[in-house]
């Protein structure tokens, strides 16, 4: 049998000498899901995977299936002690700063003091740059083209940081967690991009803006 991986791209042909059958449908197979990849891919840039048992395992994407609830808030229209009662009388348990430069102008809100506020209210503080909004599209967004801000930020999760989105959606299955970054409403923040691309690997994940 040739060896498979990932989702098949690496396959590697059967020498002569050991070509059989299941070689040859092993390969199909491999065409098959690369075919399958190619319906499935609406955007042009992601691949998502749902389980399968008669695919091989360690898909790219890990696709589950779970009830979790990932919060979300914005710190604009708060002080720093209204963000972590806020947090708190949700249960959160993992705070993750989700802003590209931790830094604020606003007393509590770098990342420094933040994170120390956090802990000292018995909860977890973790910086994730990578799923930040890079600097061009944050200032498209502010410019009033959110399309061109949408679309780069989108294609930023899908390419550069699909790994660290990929971590986050493992630990947001897990519970407790909240994204935060600047604006109260999440429909004006890369929150919410960052939302539908958990959404793509957690089928059934709620999702509740404090
Ligand atoms: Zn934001």
């Amino acid at each position: 049998m040739p060896a498979t991986s990932g989702r098949g791209h690496t396959h590697r042909a059967a020498s002569e000498d050991e070509a059989s059958e299941a070689a040859a449908l092993a390969t199909l197979h491999v065409i098959a899901r690369l075919w399958r990849d190619d319906v499935r891919t609406d955007s042009g840039c992601t691949i998502q995977w749902a389980p399968s048992p008669e695919r091989d395992p360690a898909p790219e994407v890990e696709h589950h299936f779970m009830t979790a609830t990932v919060f979300t808030i914005g710190y604009e229209a708060r002080d720093a002690s209204g963000l972590i009662s806020d947090l708190a009388a949700a249960g959160v348990a993992v705070l993750v700063d989700v802003r590209e430069l931790p830094l604020s102008r606003r007393r509590g809100f770098s990342k420094t003091a933040l994170r120390a506020a956090v802990e000292d209210a018995g909860m977890a503080y973790v910086h994730e740059r990578a799923v930040g909004n890079p600097k061009p599209f944050r200032d498209a967004w502010k410019a009033g083209d959110t399309a061109t801000g949408a679309a780069g930020y989108v294609a930023h999760l899908h390419n550069g940081s699909k790994a660290n989105v990929d971590a986050l959606a493992r630990r947001v299955a897990e519970g407790g967690v909240c994204l935060m970054c600047v604006e109260n409403d999440p429909s004006e923040c890369h929150r919410s991009l960052l939302v539908d691309a958990l959404r793509e690997r957690l089928d059934g994940l709620q999702v509740e803006h404090l």
